[in-house]
């Protein structure tokens, strides 16, 4: 058996509403707030814009007994509501919803460490420097095949062994 939401999942899940939402923040709202019915195991509900799950029909038992479904007005389904319906979230969600993710030009500053480290002082002309070196090495970088480790299926053997 497996928990049927985690905060790694409510994050897969939030970016799903980003990516599926065509920047109309009542669908996002909708499809953002139907993660409190669909942690229930209850995948149809009254929305406007949106009304049920997009997954698959859970109708084998055998399928819904697999996941670990949260009961309703339980201490844990309340403190998740309170992270879905925060009014703090739902104030920014129109400028969420504009798939704005940072992680390009976080990748961007990571790699601009290797050339601009901070523990050396570098006049403006270094800093320039070494700011076109990490320009041109993530450009080159950028687009590239994430690399994967062959293993021949003939070694077999445990590590250590
Ligand atoms: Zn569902």
């Amino acid at each position: 058996m497996q928990a049927n939401i985690s905060l790694g999942r409510q994050g897969l899940h939030f970016w799903w509403c980003v990516k599926t939402s065509q920047n109309n923040v009542e669908l996002f709202k909708e499809k953002w707030f139907y993660l409190l019915y669909h942690i229930c195991n209850q995948h149809h509900w009254d929305g406007n814009l949106y009304s049920k799950c997009t997954h698959k029909s859970i109708d084998d038992e055998n399928e819904e007994n697999r996941y670990l479904w949260i009961i309703k007005d339980t201490p844990p389904f309340t403190n998740i509501e309170k992270i879905v319906m925060s009014q703090l979230f739902q104030n920014d969600m129109p400028h969420l919803i504009h798939e704005c993710h940072t992680g390009v030009l976080e990748n961007f500053h990571s790699l601009a460490l290797k050339y601009r480290t901070k523990r050396i002082h570098f006049g403006i002309d270094g800093m320039e420097a070494q700011t076109k070196l990490a320009v041109l090495t993530h450009n080159n970088n950028t687009g590239r095949k994430q690399a994967t480790v062959k293993v021949s299926r003939s070694n077999t053997e445990e590590e250590g062994a």
